[in-house]
């Protein structure tokens, strides 16, 4: 990579430029035709695939090889034939890519985007809650951590989640983890009763309230309602639903790759999405003839935005920022996540 910093005759130089001028290092760039052509040039010295999640700036989904939830990307980075992987998303989607490809190098292109959801719980947190529950089959949402997924018999994601609690055996008990509204929902279809639920969220989500859902529904009578299980409105969703006070018809329970089908079949000239915001971009660029609009147009995920057109471009010059996994997390967490695929197609997730 040297041979690309020491060039002067490069298109992008003074982008790069501008990166180191700027005082946080690499916030100084915008997203523009040249940025992106250079991103491409890069990314073929490199030898590398851009992957981009749903909820990344337009700037960057525009940009990348592949656009998606975070398990389709995964999937995705194991079949690409480049040895490299740009995973433009938060931290443990690059993790769960490298778990999947341990032989390739991924990077991320800034490793500090976290996540409060896979937060919620930490790896000794879940031991504890194991030696508490001897037995249980631990049932973890692919946004955990590495470490979280190791200590996980099997992973599931938002469409999938059903699918994997009802797999197991009626008597044993159930802990699933991290987050507390989904969880809810898994509870409620299946009416299980020896299913505990962690009590995680995430801050975006958790932030999309029922009353906002109940009076945007109200301002929109004719509006289809795409709301993701993770929000804190899900279960309002369903009740509201079941109240008669939004027809059952018009709430759609979906994943971010279910929401883009939805949106592909819909006949709606308007939909309310109940989701982070970047999802917004996705949907209207699948279906430009329909209205969407956000439940909460503040749901927007700071850690997803840290992924900044400048950050791309950094990680790219630079190689970094790389994410490692150790040999044996890596190699007990891959159990937990191909559990969950012989069940079943695992599309969505976030
Ligand atoms: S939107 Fe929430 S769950 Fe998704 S990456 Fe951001 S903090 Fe995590």
């Amino acid at each position: 990579m040297t041979e690309i910093l020491n060039r002067t005759d490069a298109p992008a130089d003074d982008l790069i430029a501008r990166i180191s001028d700027s005082p946080t290092g690499y916030t100084g760039v915008d997203g523009d035709e040249q940025w992106a052509a250079e991103i491409r040039r890069l990314a073929e010295l490199r030898g590398a695939t851009i992957l981009a999640h749903n909820y990344q700036l337009p700037a960057i989904q525009d940009v990348a090889d592949h656009v998606g939830d975070s398990l389709a990307l995964s999937r995705i980075a194991a079949a690409a034939p480049e040895d490299t992987i740009v995973f433009c998303g938060v931290h443990f989607m690059a993790e769960t890519a490298k778990i999947l490809s341990p032989d390739k190098t991924v990077l991320i292109p800034d490793q500090r985007a976290g996540c409060s959801l896979a937060d919620s719980i930490t790896p000794e947190e879940l031991q504890a809650w194991k030696d508490e529950h001897p037995g249980a089959v631990v049932v973890s949402y692919v946004n955990t951590t590495a470490a979280v997924k190791a200590l996980t018999d099997i992973c599931c994601t938002s469409s999938n989640a059903v699918d994997v609690v009802a797999s197991i055996p009626a008597d044993r008990d159930v802990l699933f983890c991290p987050d507390q509204f989904l969880g809810a929902h898994v509870r409620r279809v299946t009416g299980r009763e020896n299913l505990h639920v962690w009590a995680g969220e995430c801050h975006v989500h958790a932030g999309i309230n029922g009353d906002e859902l109940a009076d945007q529904a109200r301002q929109h009578p004719d509006a289809e309602l795409f709301v993701h299980p993770e929000c804190g409105c899900a279960t309002s969703a369903l009740y509201l639903a079941g109240e008669g006070a939004v027809p059952a018809d018009r709430v759609k329970i979906l994943s971010t790759g279910g929401m883009l089908d939805a949106a592909r079949a819909t006949h709606a000239r308007e939909v309310l999405v109940a989701t982070e915001v970047g999802m917004l971009y996705q949907l209207r660029n699948a279906a430009p003839g329909t209205n969407f609009q956000a439940v909460n147009d503040r749901a927007s995920c700071k850690f997803m935005k840290m992924i900044t057109p400048a950050a791309l471009l950094r990680c790219l010059v630079e190689g970094a920022d790389e994410v490692h996994v150790d040999a044996e997390t890596a190699r007990l967490a891959r159990q937990s996540v191909q559990r969950m695929i012989a069940i079943g197609q695992p599309g969505g997730g976030e």
